[in-house]
């Protein structure tokens, strides 16, 4: 099939980014409007490297959903999966920068307009143009958006897409630790390709051991592709016929924030290029060596969005 477009299915949302780190929002200086969400930076991402790609998702018909809309229209998304609620207003995040760097999230989301995204508002018809259908985050946890997601992906697969995952883990959004849990695993069969960071991969198996056993736990008969991302330690991969891992690319990082994004995004546009490379580990390390790049690029800029590299920029650092 002549088939092209990678759809990314969830939310898009604005961070609010306090200009220094070690101190909450509220005590910070000044703040930056940073847009994100994983679907909608892994959509961007694919567009940024000349990939088709289309978002899937609903927007407040407000001042923040509108400039989220323009921005994916800017950065070359089809904007035909995007829906704008007429009562609820676009999600928000306020972030705190930790002073060891990691971040802290509270959300605005009481309901914010991506969870009210109902099965019968989806876009079918672009749905089933995908060749792959990139799903996960927090579009799982409550209705209608959970039933949305379902059908979404049962439509996606009908119509012969590949189907990627990356659960996205923001805990603090789940009612506990353990519903996230058997929830991400309760749509893990239904992958062909899924990602995973090393936080994740604990989370999910409880062992805090990262190797080929731990990962093993997260296979499953049916998976095309497990990865496994390990921030400045590369990543890991998993078929059925080999696995292996490639090293990340040394970089000067200042940002982590959508690395795991850009891998994605870089891998995606890779397997519509060329879906044997699924089937053939030389193929496949060149793809995650381009994958890496990718990432380790987005972690030397602030934000995710704007660190989004084009293919021209991940060439220049491969070659060095
Ligand atoms: P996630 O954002 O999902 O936690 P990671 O942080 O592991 O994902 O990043 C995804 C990929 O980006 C990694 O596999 C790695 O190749 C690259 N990357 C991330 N952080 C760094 C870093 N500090 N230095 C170099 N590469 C990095």
């Amino acid at each position: 099939s002549d088939k092209s477009l990678i759809v990314s299915f969830g939310e898009m949302l604005i961070d609010f980014v306090p200009t220094v780190s070690g101190v909450s929002l509220a005590e910070a200086p000044g703040f930056l409007k940073a847009p994100g969400g994983a679907p909608a930076n892994v959509a961007i991402a694919v567009s940024r490297l000349g990939g088709k790609a289309s978002f899937v998702g609903k927007l407040g018909d407000d001042e923040f959903g509108h400039m989220l809309a323009e921005i994916l229209k800017q950065n070359g998304v089809s904007g035909d999966g995007i829906l704008f609620d007429q009562g609820a207003r676009t999600a928000l995040a306020f972030v705190t920068l930790r002073a060891d760097g990691e971040r802290e999230f509270m959300f605005y989301r009481n309901p914010s307009a991506d969870m009210l995204l109902t099965p019968e508002e989806l876009n079918l018809d672009l749905i089933r143009s995908a060749k792959v259908f990139h799903y996960g985050s927090i579009s799982l946890i409550v209705e209608p958006c959970r039933s949305a997601h379902l059908k979404a992906m049962e439509v996606a697969k009908e119509s012969g897409a590949l189907l990627s995952y990356d659960p996205n883990l923001r805990l603090p959004l789940w009612p506990s630790a353990d519903e996230a849990r058997k929830q991400i695993l309760s749509i893990w069969d239904k992958a062909d390709i899924i990602k995973v960071s090393d936080v994740e991969l604990e989370f999910l198996t409880g062992s805090n051991k990262i190797d080929d056993e731990t990962a093993m736990k997260l296979w499953r008969p049916n998976l095309t592709l497990l990865l496994i991302t390990l921030g400045e330690k590369g990543s890991m991969y998993y078929t059925k016929y080999f696995h292996g891992s490639v090293d990340a690319f040394h970089v000067n990082t200042v940002d982590t924030t959508g690395a795991g994004d850009s891998f994605v995004g870089a891998l995606l546009c890779k397997i519509v290029e060329d879906p044997t490379i699924l089937e053939n580990e030389s193929k496949l390390r060149e793809v995650l060596k381009f994958a890496n790049a990718c990432g380790a690029i987005t972690t030397t800029k602030k934000g995710a969005i704007p660190a989004l590299p084009t293919e021209a920029e991940v060439l220049a650092l491969i070659n060095g």
